[in-house]
């Protein structure tokens, strides 16, 4: 196989490096409908890692999954006056089915709050069915005029949360419970640091009455939205007719909370994580964690270096490390080192005959390329502390590099200077005027990522706005985003 050529730096062109890498790692692909994409075993395989530990954290906080219909009565969508609003313009809509005109119209689901708040009508009727905690995971469909892989595409994968509950107090309680999950499986798992906060008005989901988001900065110093957690107040019960006897015996509408996480996760952990060789995976994540490339050169070589490498494998295996043999015959290590490296796995254990016969190993580090020899004996309890040294490195360098991009305390001129640096976040006074948040918009494509959590907020804020100089009310993070 001939050696593929470099990937464009990504200081060269930051997106070109995204789609060479993406192509290079064989993660997803572009498919014949426009805007909708392939996501490859590759990629795939990084979605269903995140998805499982996930999937346990919705678990451990309660909540149970179920599954509703890909299709919406166009009608259901109306019934709240934003959201229709909000999403009219995106979706795709059904009008034939069974080669007969259909009596009404159905919407390929752009999120499923409509269908789902018309279900609980019918399941909750006291108190004591509160409060009530599902999850989805589904695929969605907007009507996306520029698509990139992974980051918004026509079709994602995703799962929604969606929980109904007797009092305000513990709808907003849930909504920032998942905020902090978000932000947990961020930081931990995909090494991901992230910014949470309130969004503002105008970024505020279409039907929501709060919106909180988890923020990170990608390497070109533009934000990604990688998470969100909305209390739905009454909007969605008033309009569903979504309704409970309380334990006094009133009737009250329910609570609602909303919160969901995409495929568009896995362009966050290349954004973040990438270099100019390809992926990064983050040790929790990575489909294998550990590939073993044996190394010979006659017959001979060959059979005593595979017979170490596959005793290698099932001990690692069995320690419960994610790890693959690269057996494959007519394909030299060099060819293999830059596959593996390419598709982003954390650790390569190289076996060759001067190993086997000193009883040794040679690891090489994907993050810094860090070769050394190790004792075969113990290599499980080794390989898993560097795993775990490994984990906690990109979370620390992740979040170095987003303080090394972000100011506080900003001027409008060294807002706008930080804007022609590249972006970063931004941090700085708010006069928490809609105004003024779109005119900086219109003039410098920046938007409030957040008003961010008392936990990010600044130890000094400007007591003016960074635009027009009125008092600030709140600090605001700014960047320009994905
Ligand atoms: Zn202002």
């Amino acid at each position: 196989m001939a050696e593929a050529k470099a990937l464009t730096p990504r200081a060269t062109d930051f997106s070109a490096w995204y789609n060479e890498l993406i192509a290079r790692a064989q993660l997803a692909d572009y498919s014949p409908v426009r805007g909708c994409m392939v996501i490859r075993p590759n990629g795939y395989a990084i979605w269903e890692q995140m998805q499982r530990a996930l999937d346990q954290m919705f678990k451990d906080t309660g909540h149970q999954n179920a599954y509703f219909p890909l299709f919406i009565p166009q009608s259901f969508l109306s019934r709240e006056a934003e959201h229709v609003q909000g999403f009219a313009p995106e979706t795709a809509v059904v009008t034939h089915g069974g080669g007969k005109e259909l009596e009404e119209p159905l919407v390929v689901r752009p999120t499923s709050e409509t269908i789902i708040y018309a279900m609980y009508a019918k399941w909750i009727q006291s108190y004591r069915d509160l409060p009530l905690l599902i999850n989805q995971w589904a695929n969605v469909v907007r009507w996306e005029l520029r698509t990139r892989l992974f980051l918004r595409t026509t079709e994602f994968l995703w799962q929604e949360g969606h929980t109904a509950h007797a009092t305000e107090a513990e709808a907003e309680e849930e909504t920032l419970r998942m905020l902090g999950v978000y932000r947990t499986f961020m930081e931990e798992w995909m090494a991901m640091p992230v910014v949470t906060g309130r969004k503002t008005d105008s970024e505020r989901f279409a039907g929501a009455l709060r919106t909180y988001s988890c923020e990170a900065l990608m390497q070109d110093n533009k934000a990604l939205q990688a998470g969100t957690s909305h209390n739905l107040g009454q909007n969605f019960s008033r309009a569903f007719e979504v309704t409970f006897q309380t334990a006094s015996g009133d009737l009250d509408h329910v609570w609602n909370t909303s919160w969901g996480v995409s495929t568009r996760l896995v362009g966050g952990l290349i954004m973040v994580h990438g270099d100019d060789a390809g992926l990064i995976c983050p040790p929790r994540l990575a489909q294998y964690q550990v590939v073993i490339v044996p190394i010979y050169r006659s017959d001979e070589e060959r059979t005593t270096v595979l017979e170490i490498a596959e005793r290698t494998r099932k001990e690692l295996a069995a320690a419960g490390i994610r790890v693959h043999l690269d057996a494959r015959d007519g394909m030299k290590p060099g060819a293999k080192y830059y596959e593996w490296e390419g598709r982003g796995v954390p650790l390569r254990v190289e076996i060759g005959p001067r190993d086997v016969a000193a009883g040794t190993v040679m690891l090489a580090r994907r993050t810094d390329g860090k070769k050394e020899s190790l004792p075969l004996a113990g290599l499980a309890t080794t390989l898993t502390a560097a795993m775990e040294s490994m984990q906690r490195d990109m979370l620390e360098t992740a979040r170095a590099r987003r303080e090394a991009n972000s100011i506080r305390g900003a001027t409008k001129k060294e807002f706008l200077a930080q804007l022609d640096a590249g972006g970063g976040f931004i941090y700085s006074g708010f006069c928490g005027r809609g105004e003024c948040e779109a005119e900086i918009k219109e003039q410098t494509k920046a938007t409030i990522r957040v008003l961010p959590d008392e936990s990010f907020r600044s130890p000094e804020v400007p007591t003016t706005c960074m635009w027009c100089g009125r008092p600030s009310v709140t600090e605001a993070v700014w960047a320009r985003a994905y």
